[in-house]
């Protein structure tokens, strides 16, 4: 391998109506390229790519404009928005024979872009895979902050391989995406999986700043779509949860049929109606619940069986 070839880095962003944001990223990135490039850090073929997921504003044209003028960039355009997983991974995938390492990152800059330095680091000290962990959630909102770090927690009880804070920047090398490429699944949450994967791997720790510029794409409702498709596509446990809770259930009635039978002897009539109203709103509320949960593993069957396209490249600029 002659030098120019030696340690290509791919820059992988998603963007879904980033066009406030995106003169911004640009200018840093490309500094950040430079130097990297200067310092021998990197190859002189490194690249960023921008993952267009169905914007609606003037991302694509802007893409598609810089890509023109500059080879450092290029861009992937898909047919329509798929969410922020999706693109990613059509990112990734289409870069994976180009580059020996990827880094992937948000576009809104609330990732330190100067982290990357250090992910590079790790990966030239033979680390595959380098997450890239928020040191402490300062600059979201206070409800941002409860409900993630909750879910972070929670998630961790139902499926323990999930690494705290730690969202989507993270660096992998070339064999980590193709072990990537061999999960299949179109339920896809790639924090869950890549941990799946194996190999060498190590955190590299920075502070999360605000987003710089534009609105959030992952407004609540979103978020707790995405956080019910994390834990049912990673783990099986909220099924086994129910089985507990029905024994539970069980023990319970026989406690309260033992309860009732000894009042019945010593010659006490029930008066308890509240009781029985209460009992049967919460066990048909549990069973509700249940079905509910059971059914969305049903749902996720019925989409993994048809094996849908994950994602569909419209086109692309400056990408071989
Ligand atoms: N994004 C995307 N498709 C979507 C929603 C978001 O590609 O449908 C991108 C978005 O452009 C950004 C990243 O995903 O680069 C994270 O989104 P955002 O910053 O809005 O999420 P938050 O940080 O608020 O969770
Ligand atoms: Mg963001």
């Amino acid at each position: 391998m002659d030098d120019f070839m030696k340690n290509i880095l791919y820059v992988v962003i998603p963007c879904y109506n980033e066009e406030d944001v995106f003169p911004t990223i640009t200018e840093r990135l490309k500094i950040k390229m430079q130097d990297l490039i200067k310092r021998d850090k990197i190859s002189t073929a490194s690249k960023v790519v921008f993952v267009n997921d169905g914007s609606k504003d003037k991302t694509w044209d802007m893409i598609e404009q810089l890509t023109q003028k500059d080879t450092l960039f290029g861009g992937i355009c898909l047919s329509r928005n798929k969410g922020h997983q999706n693109a990613l991974l059509a990112g990734l995938m289409e870069v994976i024979e180009h580059a020996d390492m990827v880094i992937t990152m948000d576009a809104d800059l609330q990732d330190d872009i100067n982290a990357m330095d250090e992910m590079i680091e790790r990966f030239l000290a033979g680390i595959d895979i380098v997450y890239g962990v928020r040191r402490k959630r300062d600059s979201d909102s206070f409800f941002k902050r409860v409900t993630a770090e909750g879910y972070y927690k929670f998630m961790k009880f139902m499926y323990s391989d999930l690494i705290f804070n730690h969202a989507d920047y993270r660096l992998m090398s070339r064999r980590a995406l193709e072990g990537l490429s061999e999960f299949k699944e179109v339920n896809l949450f790639l924090r869950g999986i890549i941990p799946m994967i194996g190999y060498p791997s190590d955190f590299v720790y920075y502070d999360r700043s605000k987003r710089f510029a534009g609105e959030s794409k992952y407004p609540f409702g979103k978020m707790l779509i995405f956080a019910m498709e994390g834990i049912t596509s990673l783990s099986v446990k909220p099924l086994r949860l129910i089985t507990f809770l029905g024994i539970f259930i069980f023990l319970v009635s026989i406690g309260i049929l033992i309860y009732s039978i000894i009042r019945h002897f010593i010659g006490e009539t029930i008066v308890g109606w509240t009781t029985l109203m209460v009992s049967i709103w919460a066990i048909g509320g549990l069973i509700l619940f249940s079905i509910g949960i059971v059914g969305e593993y049903v749902g996720k069957i019925y989409l993994e069986s048809k094996g849908r396209p994950r994602y569909i490249i419209e086109k692309s600029s400056n990408i071989d």
